[in-house]
Parts: C-alpha cells; sequence; structure tokens
C-alpha cells in the first residue's frame, strides 16, 4: 500500500546522537548520503514530508535548514512530497518572522510549518505568536507542534534546559478555539498527556494527530482505539525518521490489525486530503 511519511527529518543532516541512541537505532542502518536517503523511501513506496528544523542538542552538525530541506525535495521528488518549513521563534522581531513565513509560503514545495515548543522554548498559545498564527490559518497550511516527551536532553540534569511544558497538548486546544481555520497537527500520541491530547483532537475539529515515534504496536492503547474510532479521518502516519525505520513502521502498522479502509485511510488518503498532495 503506498503511504505519505508526515514526520520526517533529513538523516543527512542535525542528527541528534542521543536521541537516536534512546531509540536504539543502529548508525550503520542510517542512510548519510542524499541519494541512499531518497531511495529508502521509494523502495518502501512512501512520499515523506521532510522537516526543516534543526533540533538545539545537534550543534555541531550541518544545520537543517528550509534551503536544504527544500533542495533534497526538488532534487527527490519521488522520494519527498515536500517541505514542512520552520521558523526561528527567538527573533527580537515578529514581524520579520512573518515576512519569513510568507515568503517560504509563495514556494510550492512548501507544505507546511513545523514547530518543536519545548526545544524552540516558546508557548504555542502565546499571544505574541497571534500574527503568524493569523497568517498561517489564512493560509490553509497544515501547522504541525510536536507534543509529549520529547528525548532532546532526555536524561540530562535541567533537560539541557528544555521545559516539557510547552509541549503540553492544551496549549493546541486554546489555538484550535482562537483559529478555528488553521489546521492544527500534534505531533505524536502526547505522552505523558495523551488522554489530554484525545480530548483536544476530538473536541477541535481542525486537531489532527501523527503516530510518530511509536511503532503502531507500542502506541498508548487509548491512541491506539482513538484513531481507528473517532478520529480515523484525522489520524496521520508518520515515523520520525531517522529516530524510527520506516520500513518497520510499516510494517508494524500491517501487524496491529487495523481494518484496512483505516488503514488506508492514516497511511494514506487523511494526508493527501490534509496537505492537498
Ligand atoms: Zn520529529
Amino acid at each position: 500500500m503506498p503511504a505519505i511519511d508526515v514526520h520526517v527529518h533529513p538523516g543527512t543532516r542535525g542528527l541528534d546522537l542521543d536521541a537516536y541512541s534512546y531509540f536504539r537505532r543502529d548508525l550503520k542502518e542510517l542512510p548519510r548520503s542524499e541519494e541512499d536517503f531518497a531511495s529508502l523511501f521509494v523502495q518502501q513506496d512512501v512520499k515523506a514530508l521532510l522537516i526543516a528544523w534543526h533540533p538545539s542538542t545537534a550543534a555541531g552538525e550541518p544545520r537543517v535548514t528550509n534551503e536544504y530541506a527544500l533542495e533534497l525535495a526538488t532534487k527527490h521528488p519521488a522520494a519527498f512530497a515536500g517541505v514542512l518549513a520552520s521558523l526561528e521563534m527567538q527573533r527580537e522581531d515578529p514581524e520579520a518572522r512573518i515576512r519569513q513565513a510568507a515568503e517560504l509560503l509563495k514556494n510550492p514545495k512548501v507544505k507546511g510549518f513545523k514547530f518543536h515548543p519545548p526545544d524552540q522554548a516558546f508557548c504555542p498559545s502565546d499571544r505574541k505568536y497571534y500574527g503568524l498564527w493569523e497568517l498561517l490559518a489564512g493560509s490553509q497550511s497544515p501547522v504541525m507542534f510536536h507534543t509529549g516527551f520529547t528525548v532532546l536532553g532526555a536524561n540530562s540534569d535541567g533537560g539541557k534546559g528544555i521545559a516539557l511544558d510547552h509541549g503540553r497538548p492544551i496549549h493546541l486546544d486554546t489555538l484550535a478555539r482562537d483559529f478555528p481555520r488553521m489546521k492544527i497537527i500534534a505531533a505524536h500520541p502526547g505522552w505523558p498527556w495523551c488522554e489530554e491530547l484525545m480530548g483536544v483532537a476530538t473536541h477541535k475539529r481542525n486537531v489532527y494527530v501523527d503516530t510518530s515515534g511509536y511503532l503502531a504496536e507500542h502506541l498508548p492503547e487509548i491512541f491506539q482505539k482513538a484513531i481507528q474510532g473517532r478520529l480515523q479521518d484525522k489520524a496521520l502516519f508518520g515515523t520520525d525518521f531517522p529516530y524510527v525505520s520506516v520500513e518497520k513502521a510499516l510494517r508494524s502498522l500491517e501487524a496491529v490489525g487495523f481494518k484496512d479502509v483505516v488503514k488506508e485511510k492514516i497511511l494514506y488518503s487523511n494526508a493527501q486530503a490534509l496537505f492537498g498532495l
């Protein structure tokens, strides 16, 4: 079955080695050349959306920039359906950030935006970002937010300064209320606030979820149930590659025994409709 993976980090740059080992992944399995990275997705019949965000914890690596992700998507259209762009959230001038977003929206390869509130140290419902959300809501481009626990800074003193609170799903509830036209994707099941996320996604029609960071059999039970039931039209297949293997994620989704019609929606048609692919 063809698939769209809405949550792919270019493994070729910006790799957080601590996170990579947290997922018990073997570096030898990781395609580090752009050609190998692209052909892995082509072989699996998966079109990926590339996340153009660089984790603060991968300081020594060449940066994953919007330009870099866009270049990959342009060179390998069979593998990559487009880019989820990122923006600098700590810059002083909010107008400059809005201009940058408007500029990115003109690029047809930009299919949406991705934010990581814990790592980017901002709260999505902070009013100081409302000008930006207004633009993105009006653009109809989906906006993805990391939710829940993050492996970045995990098991280090002070969590490397990263606050989990910014990743709480309830902040997206506020955003979804204030911007009812904004298409919001909560990335990951939001653990340890999975129930909170299920409440938000069930209540707000404009909040979607993705399966990334987990093999299907390891997804919290409440999440597994919801995406086969009430949320089946709003759940998107995502891996969090390279932290989770795309082959294993596909096999695992096959193995959990979801109905074919549900599987097809999660793997393909929900993302196709949401991103207009
Ligand atoms: Zn991710």
